[in-house]
Parts: structure tokens; C-alpha cells; sequence
């Protein structure tokens, strides 16, 4: 698949957001069932130097106003160290654009940490990991995570936010340091779940905090990037084997119980 090549100006919308509604969005983008802001921010900093903020607009992902932005800066420096702050992880076009950006570029060491794992497979979410996909979606997050996968396995790591990593982020967008309450006891507003591509489940409380959400990215992470990982290959099986509704639900309930322990 080749990748277009957009010759963007860095969009004018980042520079008018303000830095909470930055954060916020961040803070937002989280578990699958969760309302998400229809946006993704990107956040990089080269060589622990001045921050630069990006987000996706008219089309061209985040991702490739990141790249634009660092073959600039491989006229300037030696990229070596660069930090990248995700809301949404890469979609497959733009973990291939990373890749090839990646092979290209002498010693680049490369971090993406990610709000939220942007539709892909995720082993933490009841609903994925009974493979109870919309047929309409099954491609594009089978696309998605197995070139997530690859961008691991291309030396490109990609994590979950963790307590200090939010407070980086926050001292990156130049904000007051949030309290640990603040960051991890902050709830997703939408207290219902409410995602087009299950249906079924619309209406079902599926609020977590964000201390839950980096937890599950975590987990997710983790499963999509381990050496042997495959994507469930059935995306018709769910119909097949006539899966109960309300037996995913109940999993659903079980999860949102073990999740108040932490
Ligand atoms: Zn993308
Ligand atoms: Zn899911």
C-alpha cells in the first residue's frame, strides 16, 4: 500500500486549542464503548527539546504532520531520541508511513505512548475478544493491529499512558501539574455504551476511569505486540456460533467489579 505523500501546513486548529482541551481529549480517548473526541493530538518532543503539537485535520492523520515535522528537523539535528504523545495509536497507513520513516533514519529511537489503542483488536474489551466484530469493521482492525504489530516488531515501541507519563504530558503542554486523582480517577462523561459498531450493546454502562483504560491499553498492548500474536481469523464466527447477548453482557458487569479493586 503506498502512502500518500501530503504536503500539509502544520494545521492552524493546534495552535488555537487551548492545553486542557488538549489534555482532556487525551484523557477521553480510552476504552472501547467510551465516547472518543473525533480527533487525534499528537505530541512530540526531539531530543528532549521544545515540544510541538500536532493534530489531524481534513483527512490527513496526525501521524503524517509528525513526519513532515521530523524530516524537517533531520535538516537541523540527529533525530536520535523522539517521544511521541498519541491520543489515538497509529491507524495500518500510518504505522507503515513510521516504518519506512524508521528504516530510513540512522539511529532513531523512537517511543509512541498511546491514549487509547484506535480500532484495533483489543483483548481487554469483551466484545473484541469474543471476535464479535462488524463484519463492516473486521478489515480495517485486522489492518489496524497487525500493523501495529509489525511497528513493534520494526523496533518502533508503543506503550500505555502511566501516572508520570500524563504528568509529562501535562508539563509538556506547559499546564499546571495535575494530582494523581485528577488523571487517574478521571471518568469518561459518556456513562452508557455507545459505539456504532456493536449495537447490541448500546445503552450498557460502560464507564471506566482512566486509570482502568491505561491498565486495559496496557493489556492490549502487550497481547497485540507478543511474539506469537494473531488476529481472531473468523470475523463471521460470532454469527455462527449464535453468541449470547446477554452472557456478554454479564462479562461486561464482571469486568466493571473487578476493575474497583485497584
Ligand atoms: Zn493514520
Ligand atoms: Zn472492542
Amino acid at each position: 500500500m503506498q502512502q500518500p505523500q501530503p504536503q500539509p501546513q502544520l494545521p492552524s486548529i493546534a495552535l488555537e486549542a487551548s492545553a486542557n482541551s488538549i489534555f482532556e481529549d487525551f484523557l477521553k480517548s480510552g476504552t472501547h464503548g467510551a465516547q472518543w473526541p473525533n480527533r487525534t493530538w499528537c505530541v512530540v518532543q526531539v531530543n528532549n527539546g521544545r515540544p510541538e503539537v500536532f493534530r489531524n485535520e481534513g483527512g490527513t492523520h496526525a501521524e503524517l504532520y509528525l513526519l513532515q515535522y521530523l524530516r524537517k528537523q533531520c535538516n537541523t539535528q540527529c533525530l536520535g531520541n523522539v517521544r511521541v504523545y498519541i491520543s489515538y495509536s497509529p491507524c495500518s497507513q500510518c504505522s507503515e508511513a513510521l516504518i519506512e520513516f524508521k528504516t530510513n533514519v540512522r539511529n532513531l529511537d523512537m517511543e509512541i505512548i498511546a491514549a487509547a489503542p484506535y480500532n484495533c483488536y483489543r483483548i481487554s474489551c469483551p466484545v473484541c475478544e469474543k471476535g464479535y466484530f462488524d463484519k463492516n469493521n473486521y478489515e480495517e482492525f485486522s489492518e489496524n493491529t497487525r500493523m501495529l504489530h509489525m511497528l513493534s516488531q520494526n523496533g518502533i515501541n508503543v506503550r500505555a499512558f502511566e501516572y508520570d507519563l500524563w504528568v509529562t504530558l501535562a508539563n509538556l503542554l506547559n499546564m499546571a501539574r495535575p494530582d494523581t486523582e485528577q488523571i487517574e480517577l478521571y471518568t469518561d462523561e459518556s456513562e452508557t455504551y455507545n459505539n456504532s459498531y456493536v449495537g447490541d450493546f448500546e445503552g450498557h454502562n460502560y464507564q471506566h476511569t482512566r486509570k482502568q483504560a491505561d491498565d486495559f491499553a496496557a493489556t492490549d498492548f502487550n497481547n497485540i505486540f507478543s511474539a506469537n500474536f494473531k488476529m481472531p481469523d473468523h470475523p463471521d464466527w460470532y454469527i455462527e456460533q449464535n453468541v449470547n447477548v446477554g452472557d456478554l453482557l454479564d462479562d461486561m458487569d464482571r469486568l466493571n467489579l473487578d476493575d474497583n479493586a485497584f
